[in-house]
């Protein structure tokens, strides 16, 4: 179907940032939405990159308030959203050294307020949950029994269909390559195939969102893409970890690892500034995260890594996201500052932004804490 030359909305970017706007924006009886992404096949940045996993556990409050509410929709989807179940409950375990468990032992409060269902194991319990855990420098860690490994294709796929099926105009291989901008307003997006008018449009574009901000002139927050890397290897003793085993976090060296289809999955934890594009893993990187990780769980270590890739984790400055209209420059909707959370939060960010732009106003989460204007109040 040939596109219009007027939307009341366009979403430009079709990760996982843009595909559940979309579904919410529908879901909740938006008309006239046009999504716009630049590849021919999907997921093809970050959002195809990720290790899959919802780890609730984390160090900035905000994001794991996001991921409690984004983890209740990832495990209870409403019926015929999905084909098959988007969350495979197997926990995840994040251990400690004797000054990081002290650390998070001050978070325990916290953790209990938010109905976060996290148990402390010392290092004998954590040892029975996960034997192959022999490195003495473990003091303890964190079980979350909830978290579990995500089917990204189909929590993606379930969003672009549902917003098909709800009419959401949906364009692939079409790239934005500037914003039609009339006077202060933000006003449309410029392709290839030419002008397309519109009353908001939604920076939902993973890291070339700083291109977009650019563009429109858009209040300066500094986000920062970050590289992450992450491999496919087969251990030495494939039977030291259970196929069901859960995703161990060892933050004490930097380095995690859950089983994936008889092999490990491994990531070193790295974080690399880099500009918007398509990172390269890094084998040197690759390498001394395994060395990390031979500390951790000695019958883990690597026989033969199978494959490996990168992706950018898109962080804002106080590494929340950013949802909201440019106080700047109306007409441009921020949806950024996904960093590494973005796929399990993206119920919680989905349906935020999608009542902020068609109500102005949010339930699901307090709009204020994720506004691009909270940069600019603090200087
Ligand atoms: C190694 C690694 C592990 C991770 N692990 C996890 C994890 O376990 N759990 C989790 O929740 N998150 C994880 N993440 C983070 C997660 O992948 C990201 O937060 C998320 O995918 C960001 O989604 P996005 O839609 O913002 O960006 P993207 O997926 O990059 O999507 C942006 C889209 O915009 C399109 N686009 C860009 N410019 C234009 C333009 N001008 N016109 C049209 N389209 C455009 C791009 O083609 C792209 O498809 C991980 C990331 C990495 C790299």
């Amino acid at each position: 179907m040939p596109l219009r030359d007027h939307y009341d909305t366009i979403i430009v970017g079709g990760g996982i940032a843009g595909a559940s706007l979309a579904y919410f924006l529908a879901e909740r009886g938006a008309r006239d939405v046009l999504l716009l992404e630049r590849e021919t096949e999907w997921a093809r940045h970050s959002t195809g990159r990720s290790a899959a996993t919802l780890c609730q556990l984390d160090p900035t409050e905000t994001v794991l308030e996001l991921k409690l509410i984004g983890g209740r929709f990832l495990r209870n989807p409403p019926p015929g959203f999905s084909e098959s179940p988007l969350l495979r409950c197997c926990g995840t375990l994040t251990v400690f050294d004797a000054a990081g468990l002290q650390q998070e032992e001050t978070r325990r409060p916290m953790l209990q307020r938010f109905g976060l269902d996290a148990s402390f194991l010392d290092a004998e319990e954590v040892r029975q949950r996960v034997p192959a855990l022999t490195d003495p420098e473990i003091a303890g860690g964190v079980w979350v029994e909830s978290d579990g490994r995500l089917d990204v294709h189909e929590i993606l796929s379930s969003c672009l269909r549902g917003a098909r099926r709800l009419g959401v105009e949906i364009e692939q291989g079409c790239a934005v390559t500037g914003l039609v901008r009339t006077g202060e307003r933000i006003e449309g997006v410029r392709t290839a195939q030419g002008e397309i008018g519109s009353r908001q449009v939604v920076a939902a574009a993973g890291a070339w969102n700083l291109r977009l901000a650019a563009w429109a002139e858009a209040s300066p927050i500094a986000l920062r893409p970050l590289r992450r890397c992450a491999a496919i290897y087969s251990p030495i003793e494939p039977a030291a970890l259970a196929v069901d085993a859960p995703l161990v976090v060892a933050d004490h060296r930097s380095v995690y690892f859950v089983p994936e289809a008889g092999e490990i999955l491994m990531s070193p934890m790295d974080q690399v500034e880099m500009p918007p594009g398509e990172p390269l893993a890094d084998d040197v990187v690759i390498a001394e995260g395994l060395e990390r990780l031979a500390l951790v769980a000695p019958d883990l270590r690597a026989r033969r890594v199978r494959r490996s890739w990168a992706g950018l984790r898109t962080f804002s400055p106080d590494l929340v996201h950013v949802v909201g209209e440019d106080p700047a420059r109306p007409g441009f909707f921020w949806l950024a500052g996904q960093g590494g959370y973005g796929i399990e939060t993206c119920a919680a960010i989905g349906a935020l932004a999608a009542d902020l732009l068609t109500s102005g106003r949010s339930e699901v989460f307090d709009p204020a804490r994720l506004s691009p204007a909270r940069f600019l109040h603090n200087g």
